[in-house]
């Protein structure tokens, strides 16, 4: 590699340049592309199980959106400390806003089904 700061060629490990005395290491850690950043973990795993947890809504889309909440945390916690250290956040971020969505449909369900079974029970001739 080249130095970016005299142009002269250096070894591709060196961390500063023998001819200028340029870090060469700062330069490296400060442009480091999107991709290489590291992932989440489980943030595929999270969006999966997010989306499970709306299209089946109740009873296992309940299940899926508990276990989609309880993977994530770990990085949940990563992200807060680090926003934008972390190049499938987005994957990791949908993924809770689903099973979070997933789960209070399945809330209201469970909400309308004893609702609709106290209306039967409190009037044994309504229909
Ligand atoms: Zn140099």
């Amino acid at each position: 590699m080249f130095c970016e700061k005299c142009g002269k060629e250096i070894a591709d490990e060196a961390v500063m340049c023998v001819s200028c005395g340029n870090s060469l290491q700062l330069i490296q850690s400060n442009t480091t592309p999107k991709d290489k950043l590291p992932k989440l973990p489980n943030a595929i795993a999270t969006l999966v199980l997010g989306i499970c947890s709306i299209v089946f809504c109740c009873g296992i889309g309940t299940i899926c959106g508990i276990v989609a909440l309880a993977i994530s945390g770990e990085s949940n916690k990563l992200l807060n400390e680090n926003p934008d250290g972390y190049s499938d956040a987005g994957n990791h971020k949908a993924g809770r806003i689903c099973a979070i969505i997933g789960l209070i449909l399945s809330g209201l369900f469970l909400i309308y089904y004893i609702a609709i079974v106290g209306l039967y029970a409190s009037n044994p001739y309504y229909y």
